[in-house]
């Protein structure tokens, strides 16, 4: 059966993703922020994924820290035998604008959302390139491609990762290893839940199809991309947004 793994799984887009490709027939290994309360979430979203018949497992690590990434890609490859898909999906935001934005409101930010991809596709690319085989998915924003007033360090670190997403498909397409990713628009999860009426009042009106989008529609791509129905796609971004951007 073959495997992938999800960082920041234990709730919202994440959560979603795993419960999708445990129903795809994926064995899953669920990636979760080291707490208390994380941890009970994502054994939570094990068991749902267990449920399909399908192995599932949890693993915590700080992903934004070099050495728990490359000891969470082991500790998943010991566990499984190989790991077939990587989802980079772990995120967070401190929003504030450029002027009051503090050194560790930036720092914070581009470590847990851009520089976690480089800790994770490191180790990771080094399996699928012995595996012959390999797909990743990263998860970028709509903020990343166009900006977003109060994201200045989101929007940089979501910019980024388009930018690696790129770079990596081209190293490794001629290994049959595929990477691509997303850019969601507003999706109804606990991370914009914490935006104000006014800021969800703004975003609504741009979007073409006059509402948020469902866990669920960034999950059904993200499951297309990383199936073999993807297999000559390389290098894109699949903006998810309900036509926010036209
Ligand atoms: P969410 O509900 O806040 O989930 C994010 C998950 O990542 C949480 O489980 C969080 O754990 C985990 N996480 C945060 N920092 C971590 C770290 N250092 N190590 C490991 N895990 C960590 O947010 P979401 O809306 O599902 O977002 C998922 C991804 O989609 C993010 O990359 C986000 O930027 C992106 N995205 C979301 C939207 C949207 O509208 N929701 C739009 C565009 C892009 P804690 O709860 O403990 O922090």
């Amino acid at each position: 059966m073959a495997v992938a793994l999800i960082t920041g799984a234990s709730q919202g887009i994440g959560e979603c993703i795993a419960k999708r490709l445990a129903k795809d027939g994926w064995d899953i290994a669920i990636n979760y922020y080291p707490t208390d309360s994380d941890k009970l979430k994502a054994e939570n979203v094990a068991a749902a994924c267990g449920e399909c018949g399908v192995k599932a497992a949890i693993f915590p690590a700080d992903v934004s820290d070099f050495e728990q990434c490359a000891e969470l890609v082991k500790a998943v490859k010991d566990e499984f035998g190989s790991i077939d898909a990587l989802v980079n999906n772990a995120g967070i935001t401190k929003d504030t604008l450029l002027t009051l934005m503090t050194e560790e409101q930036y720092d914070s930010v581009i470590a847990v959302n851009q520089k976690s991809v480089f800790n994770m596709m490191k180790p990771t690319i080094k399996i699928m390139m012995k595996q012959k085989h390999g797909a990743v998915v990263n998860m970028a924003s709509v903020a990343g491609l166009y900006g977003n007033p109060g994201q200045f360090n989101y929007s940089a670190s979501k910019a980024a990762i388009i930018g690696m997403t790129m770079s990596a498909a081209k190293e490794v397409g001629a290994r049959n290893i595929r990477v691509n990713a997303v850019a969601p628009g507003l999706i109804k999860t606990p991370m914009t839940d914490k935006l104000t009426d006014e800021q969800k009042n703004k975003i609504f009106e741009q979007i073409a199809l006059k509402r948020f989008g469902e866990v669920e529609e960034i999950a059904s791509v993200v499951a297309f991309l990383l199936s073999d129905a993807a297999s000559y796609i390389t290098g894109q971004t699949i903006e998810i947004s309900g036509g926010l951007s036209m």
